[in-house]
C-alpha cells in the first residue's frame, strides 16, 4: 500500500457511503475547476467571479443551509461540511477558503439571528454565488480583545449611524454586506451588537491590504465607516446581545478549521509543499 493523502488519514468511523460519495464528487470538481489554476489565481491576487457560481451549482456554497433559503440541508450533517473542509484544503490554495467560502463566517449570523425579511433577501443571493458577505470583527486597534471594540453605532430614529474601522476583513473588497460588530451600548461585551452593513451605503470606504505571506488569491480589506446610515432593521439579533452572536458564530469557524488542519497536514506531506504562490515558494 502506498502512503498518500487518503491512506494516511486516520479512519473516520462516522463517515458513511453518502459522505464518501460527496468526497468523490468534490475531489473531481476541485481537480477540474481549481487545481489547474491555483498558481495563476495566487499570482493575480484574485479568483475569477464565475468560480462562485460554479461552487454554488456544485452545492458547496449551500451545504448545511436551510432549503427554504436556497441551501441544501436534507440528509446533510456536520460531516458533509467536515469532508468539504478536508477536500478544499487538499487543493493547497489557502486563500480559497477565505474568499469563496468566507460566507461560512459572514452568513450564519444572518441565517440564525437576522429579521425574516433581511434573511430572505440576503441568504439566497449569497448561496447562489451572485452576492457576497464578509464578517467584520477585527479593528486596527486589536482583534483578540473584541469586548473592547470601538466602532460605534448610535441609534437615531430608524437608523444606526456607524463610525469606525475594521481591518483584516477577508473578502471585504468584494463583499455586498458585512456582518459587523459595533458598539451600541456601554463598555465591555454587554455593549456590543451585530449589524449587517450593506457596503454600497454612502460613507463606506475600503482599501485592500498589500500582499500577504499567504492566502494571496483572497482579498483582505480595511473598511472605514464615516457616518454610515444603516437601517435599524439590519440589526442581527438583539441590541447589546451581539457578543452571543459572535461566540455562537466562532464555534462554527473552529470546527471548520479542524477539517482544514487535517487536510493541510496531509497535503503538506503528500501534495503540494506550500499553499502560497509560486514566487513565494521560490523564496523558500
Ligand atoms: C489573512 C487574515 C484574514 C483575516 N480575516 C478576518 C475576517 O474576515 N474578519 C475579521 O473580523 N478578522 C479577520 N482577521 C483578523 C484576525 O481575526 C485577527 O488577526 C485576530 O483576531 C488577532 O487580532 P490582532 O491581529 O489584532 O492581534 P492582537 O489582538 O493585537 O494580538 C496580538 C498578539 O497578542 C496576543 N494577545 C492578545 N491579547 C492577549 C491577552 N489578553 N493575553 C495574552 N496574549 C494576548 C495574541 O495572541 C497575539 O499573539 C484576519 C486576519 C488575517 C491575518
Amino acid at each position: 500500500m502506498s502512503l498518500d493523502f487518503d491512506s494516511a488519514k486516520i479512519d473516520n468511523p462516522y463517515l458513511n457511503a453518502d459522505h464518501l460519495a460527496w468526497r468523490d464528487q468534490l475531489r473531481a470538481f476541485l481537480e477540474k475547476e481549481v487545481i489547474p489554476y491555483r498558481d495563476e489565481w495566487d499570482e493575480a491576487g484574485k479568483i475569477p467571479d464565475d468560480i462562485w457560481l460554479k461552487f454554488a451549482d456544485m452545492g458547496i456554497l449551500g451545504i448545511g443551509y436551510p432549503e427554504e433559503l436556497g441551501g441544501i440541508s436534507e440528509g446533510i450533517d456536520p460531516w458533509h461540511s467536515y469532508v468539504l473542509n478536508e477536500e478544499i484544503s487538499r487543493v493547497a490554495l489557502g486563500g480559497i477558503v477565505s474568499s469563496v467560502l468566507v460566507h461560512a463566517i459572514g452568513l450564519p449570523p444572518v441565517v440564525k439571528f437576522a429579521e425574516d425579511h433581511i434573511r430572505e433577501d440576503v441568504v439566497p443571493k449569497v448561496l447562489s454565488g451572485t452576492h457576497r458577505i464578509s464578517l467584520g470583527l477585527t479593528e486596527p486597534d486589536g482583534g483578540s480583545d473584541l469586548a473592547n471594540l470601538t466602532t460605534t453605532a448610535v441609534r437615531v430614529g430608524d437608523h444606526y449611524i456607524v463610525n469606525g474601522s475594521k481591518t483584516f476583513i477577508s473578502g471585504g473588497m468584494c463583499a455586498d454586506w458585512v456582518s459587523t460588530a459595533v458598539r451600541t451600548g456601554g463598555p465591555g461585551p454587554k455593549g456590543v451588537s451585530m449589524l449587517l452593513i450593506p457596503t454600497k451605503l454612502p460613507g463606506v470606504e475600503r482599501t485592500a491590504l498589500d500582499k500577504k505571506m499567504g492566502w494571496w488569491c483572497s482579498d483582505t480589506a480595511t473598511l472605514y465607516f464615516d457616518d454610515v446610515r444603516v437601517p435599524a432593521d439590519h440589526l442581527i439579533g438583539q441590541e447589546n446581545m451581539g457578543f452571543l452572536v459572535i461566540m455562537n458564530n466562532l464555534n462554527n469557524e473552529r470546527l471548520a478549521m479542524c477539517g482544514h488542519m487535517a487536510g493541510y497536514s496531509l497535503t503538506h506531506l503528500f501534495g503540494r509543499s506550500h499553499s502560497v504562490g509560486s514566487r513565494s515558494r521560490d523564496l523558500w
